[in-house]
């Protein structure tokens, strides 16, 4: 039995599978918790290598990648080759140690001596005590590949439990939902909205729930964004939409005491063909005055066209509606595009404010949210307020509205009906009280409200002073040192010349914008890169804010945000980009991607310089043949091979004369398949004989 792959000396699958086996069964410790780990790795667009610079060079590729391999697994790690370009590596090593080896692995592949950027991903599946077979965790260790697939700045990526539930389920819940609306599993439930002032209730948020009747509850936060995905939220939003009509009319009918209800709106519905006349139409067969229909629309929903939402809004206002911004401060939308969507009010998750919220959005920087609500002039409704320090809190700044566990829980609509009936309601809410103005100069007394909301609601923020071209520090939060640097010190930035880290052009550009700023009394932004001593240069977002003017001094409220791992892995991409390009120029050869459901075609820049082709050639190659690039008489051969494509063969090739020249190439496709070995995709390149 053959035991080893030809080209690279390691072993074949399946004798990597036992030889696995025997080693975890040699091991008294067995599959233990975190004792091993499989890798799963392949080179990006391999076949590059192979078109541009021959077989053999492609073979010698791989030689070196199982003898780096070979290298790194050691005495007890065990390596294959599955195929093509995809190896699966078995190591006894765990934590620090595997991730490092993996880094290790990366940087030497990196450094192959091709004038090609080789780079790999890699899924590693580290095992647990759970007993399993080598191929299940190798399963394991592919998926964990799908994540890191792709993605330039993390080239490799750990499995994890949570990651194969969510694929599993996503494709259960798709499975169930037309079945769930028609058989009315989606339920509405209320959650009421008081006045902390008062106690008053004074209105609710509709929330809706899945109640599945083998699965029982399930979750929004799951179900939602699949929704939201596939576009079925539409009809969900619909449905929930005329459930709290139905509702709202039977508290009218019953002399219900009644409060308005907020219902959400995805950004999906927004963009529906006739979203407002529908539900306009349905909210008048219920004949229910509009005061008792709130909409809510999240804030990430503005940042893909204000201008359009801006539009949605001015037709919502003209039938009365009113309509919440739902939770502000989540997205981080710069000031000036808030400004120009017509909200109503702003609905602010306390989850989005706190510590961790923050982090989640990657530590991404608004002014503080309180403080751009009063700059806004909006009412403010906060939500997810727990604890009554909260509350009082929040009132004290001026936000009296609160809807959260503190006050109730979302509860279905008997529940929420004898709530109605036994609470103290106001019928509409009553105008609310704008937050008093803060005071630029409180934010350096230690003890003020200012200086809390400062520290703990916003994202990296600085106070500054500009006086004569130069710029000092006065204050700066936890998060404005964090995003530069986790081993800065507040204390390093404030008694730095913040302008040191600039090299001339930066520092022009950056004092353009306190100019700009100056001069309009807006948010103004820039981006520049600094270098931080003994650190990599860092790029930075920055929001400014001019909040005091004296003789010849002006302050100035920042907010940064670190975008420099976005900035290079742009650049990566721009450079990868132009080494492709070279190569294959001096490779003299075309290449493209074929798509086998639609037949769209997207050819290389030389396909589209010398045969003039389209960005994407669409029933291919049907226009191409007109084009006469396949001359007549090759035309039914060559449609005949991409047939090939369609019935699977995964290595195709034929030579083939090309334009009315009759230019003999060589034309070689390889097919990539999906989970069901179904093809999708071929990519395609041809060479001049
Ligand atoms: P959301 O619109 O921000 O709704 C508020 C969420 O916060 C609700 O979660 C609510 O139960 C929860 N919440 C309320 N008070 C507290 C509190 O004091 N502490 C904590 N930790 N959480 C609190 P829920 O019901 O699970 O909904 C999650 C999300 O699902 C909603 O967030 C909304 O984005 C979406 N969603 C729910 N119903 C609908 C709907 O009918 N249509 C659309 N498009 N989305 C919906
Ligand atoms: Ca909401
Ligand atoms: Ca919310």
């Amino acid at each position: 039995m053959i035991e080893n792959d030809p080209v690279t000396g390691l072993w074949t699958f399946r004798a990597f599978q036992t030889q696995v086996s025997k080693e975890i069964e040699r091991n008294p410790k067995g599959a233990a918790d975190g004792e091993y780990a499989i890798c799963y790795c392949d080179v990006l667009r391999f076949k590059m290598v192979n078109d541009m610079f021959g077989v053999e060079e492609g073979d010698k590729l791989l030689k070196f990648m199982a003898l780096l391999w070979k290298e790194y697994a050691g005495e007890e790690g065990e390596a294959c080759r599955v195929e093509a370009d995809r190896f699966v590596v078995f190591v006894h090593k765990k934590g620090e140690e595997l991730e490092q080896m993996i880094k290790d692995y990366l940087k030497a592949l990196s450094t192959y001596p091709i004038p090609y950027e080789i780079i790999c991903n890699i899924g590693v599946f580290v095992t647990t005590g759970e007993r399993m077979s080598v191929r299940a965790m190798v399963d394991r260790a592919i998926i964990a590949h799908a994540s890191a697939k792709g993605d330039f700045l993390n080239r490799y990526n750990f499995y994890s439990e949570s990651q194969r539930d969510a694929i599993l389920s996503e494709q259960e819940i798709v499975g169930m939902m037309i079945a769930a609306l028609e058989e009315k599993q989606f339920v509405v439930y209320y959650q009421p909205q008081y006045d902390h002032t008062n106690h008053m209730l004074v209105g609710s948020e509709a929330l809706v729930r899945w109640i599945h009747p083998k699965r029982g509850l399930i979750s929004p936060a799951k179900f939602i964004p699949i929704f939201e995905k596939n576009g079925f939220i539409t009809k969900v939003d619909m449905y929930v939409f005329e459930s709290v009509c139905e509702f709202q009319r039977r508290c009218i009918d019953n002399n219900t005491p009644m409060v308005p209800v907020s219902v959400n709106v995805s950004r999906r519905d927004i963009y529906q063909k006739d979203f407002v006349e529908n539900l306009e139409e349905i909210r008048r067969k219920y004949d229910v005055p509009v005061e008792y229909i709130r909409l809510e629309i999240t804030e990430s929903a503005v940042i893909g066209g204000p201008q359009y939402i801006s539009e949605v809004l001015d037709q919502l206002h003209k039938y009365g509606y009113v309509v919440e911004m739902d939770d502000f401060g989540s997205a981080y939308s710069s000031l000036n595009v808030l400004k120009s969507v017509p909200f109503d009010i702003l609905k602010l998750d306390m989850e989005f404010l706190s510590e961790e919220g923050n982090q989640k959005n990657g530590g991404i920087i608004v002014s503080s949210v309180i403080r751009m609500a009063k700059w806004l002039g909006f009412p403010v409704i906060a939500e997810g307020v727990e604890v009554p320090e909260q509350a009082d809190y929040l009132q004290s700044i001026g936000c009296r509205y609160i809807q959260g566990y503190l006050y109730a829980k979302p509860m279905p609509e008997s529940e929420y009906t004898a709530l109605l009936f036994e609470s103290n309601t106001g019928k509409t809410i009553p105008p609310m009280s704008l937050i008093d103005t803060m005071n630029a100069y409180d934010f350096w007394n230690p003890t003020s409200l200012e200086t809390l909301i400062f520290s703990n609601y916003v994202g990296g923020a600085a106070i500054f002073e500009y006086r004569n071209g130069k710029i000092e520090v006065l204050r700066a939060n936890k998060k404005y040192v964090s995003e530069i640097n986790n081993t800065l010190r507040e204390k390093d930035i404030i008694e730095d010349d913040p302008m040191r880290f600039f090299d001339e052009k930066n520092h022009r550009i950056y004092m353009e914008m306190i100019e700009r700023a100056i001069a309009s009394g807006e948010e103004e932004e820039c981006e520049t890169w600094r270098t931080y001593e003994g650190y990599e240069p860092v790029c930075l977002r920055s929001n400014v804010r001019m909040i005091g003017k004296s003789a010849d001094a002006y302050l100035f409220y920042g907010m940064i945000r670190n975008i420099t791992a976005e900035k290079k892995a742009m650049e990566e991409l721009m450079y990868r980009e132009k080494l492709f390009r070279a190569a294959s120029e001096q490779a003299n050869i075309y290449y493209w991607e074929y798509d086998v459901k639609t037949k769209d075609m997207v050819p290389c820049f030389r396909c589209k310089r010398d045969l003039h082709f389209p960005p994407v050639m669409q029933n291919y190659p049907e226009p191409a043949i007109e084009m006469g690039v396949f001359p007549p008489e090759v035309a039914d051969s060559y449609r005949q091979f991409m047939k090939r494509i369609e019935n699977g063969e995964p290595d195709i090739e034929m030579d083939i004369p090309l334009t009315k020249d009759h230019v003999m190439f060589h034309v070689h496709y390889t097919t990539e398949f999906d989970e069901e070995g179904k093809p999708v995709k071929a990519y395609g390149s041809a060479i001049p004989v």
